[in-house]
């Protein structure tokens, strides 16, 4: 068959015109795709099919309805549905939680489209859909932490249901910055026990490469050095599962044009916000400005930003059998000596210090900055 005449051919398949170029490389459509799957594949390695006979890696894919996460159920679904096709073996199944979106903001929206739309377009995969305030349900054990945490000044009424005990929780955290800061940790600590409950051995989560940078920035500015490890490297989690972030190569950017490739996925992805220019800066957590800023920067200079996760996941967890870490995040302790390097100044000697991580103590209610 004579090759067809093109003008500016994909230079991968060099059987199309190209349509996107990604890192200096010019793709048509579904070499696009193909380039941004591959290195997700590479990443889930890891849950290779070990053989016939033995049982699959059984993991929990924790859903947003935002784009990382929506896309990378994408991916994973379509590899799935070739090896199927393909008689080929598969390494994992996954589970798919989705931590209710209105429960952890009130925008008043419901969320039951988004939800059809993606059972509908996934058919084959088992999804729960659980609010926030289940965390009293499936880690019961939180509850005397969070009350522990919040100190004399908040009293928890256990006569009131468990969304609005998790509510007056929330609201007795004053500043933007500790409440995006707490919601994260309580959120992860659901996550797990919804994983653990499942008997699941790793938790993959879809932080883009943009997100992991912004997530390592934030966490140093808030005292949570000791804890990036998992928060942004491979590997196990103080809870006992690993923690995996096969989209650690791949740039938010990039997702949003895989995105723009799956008109499916429309029904389900909630748009992320257009930043607001009425919002103050100093009303921002210190996590949604260095988002804002990596996305800024990351548009410039994407191998910076690249460079910044690419660091934080070679770091080396601390942590030994015998450290102690924190009730609440599971950081380590920086008030016990020969651990971290953090300085807790005049909280050492202090019950609550003894118990709760520096990162933690600083966005306690009563903590003002
Ligand atoms: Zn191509
Ligand atoms: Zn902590």
């Amino acid at each position: 068959m004579p090759a067809k005449e093109l003008i500016n051919p994909c230079m991968d398949c060099k059987d199309a015109e190209f349509d996107i170029t990604v890192r200096q490389r010019n793709l048509c459509k579904s070499c696009y795709k193909y380039f941004i799957a591959h290195k997700v594949h590479a990443r889930m390695n890891n849950y290779k099919p070990l053989g016939l006979n033995n049982p699959r890696h059984q993991l929990l894919l924790p859903l947003s309805f935002g784009v990382s996460s929506s896309v990378l159920l994408h991916i994973l679904n379509a590899d799935r549905q070739r090896r199927l096709d393909n008689g080929r073996l598969i390494g994992y199944d996954f589970h798919i939680l989705i931590v209710e979106p209105s429960s952890i903001t009130a925008t008043g929206a419901s969320f039951d489209q988004n939800y059809e739309a993606i059972q509908k377009t996934f058919p084959t995969f088992n999804f729960s859909r659980i609010p926030f305030h289940s965390i009293f349900d499936h880690a019961p054990e939180m509850e005397e932490i969070m009350r522990e945490y919040a100190g004399p000044q908040f009293t928890d009424d256990s006569s009131l249901s468990n969304k609005e005990r998790l509510a007056a929780f929330r609201a007795s955290i004053s500043t933007a910055t500790s409440q995006t800061d707490i919601d994260t940790i309580l959120l992860t600590r659901l996550i797990v026990a919804f994983a653990k409950n499942l008997e699941c051995k790793s938790v993959i989560w879809g932080d883009s490469d943009s997100r992991l940078a912004a997530k390592a920035l934030a966490g140093v500015a808030k005292g949570r050095g000791a804890s990036l490890t998992w928060q942004v490297s491979d590997g196990m989690s103080p809870w006992g599962l690993k923690f995996e972030y096969p989209l650690r190569d791949i740039y938010k950017a990039e997702l949003l044009q895989y995105m723009s490739l799956c008109p499916e996925l429309s029904d389900i992805i909630i748009p992320d916000q257009a930043p607001s220019e009425n919002v103050l800066t100093k009303n921002l957590s210190i996590d949604e400005l260095m988002l804002r800023y990596v996305q800024n920067q990351g548009a410039k200079y994407p191998g910076v930003m690249a460079n910044v996760a690419r660091t934080a996941n070679k770091l080396e967890s601390s942590t030994s059998d015998a450290a102690s870490t924190c009730a609440l995040c599971a950081g380590l302790l920086g008030n016990v000596k020969g651990n971290t390097g953090v300085t807790v100044a005049n909280q050492a000697e202090d019950n609550l210090s003894s118990q709760f991580c520096y990162g933690c103590m600083r966005s306690r209610p009563e903590e003002l900055c």
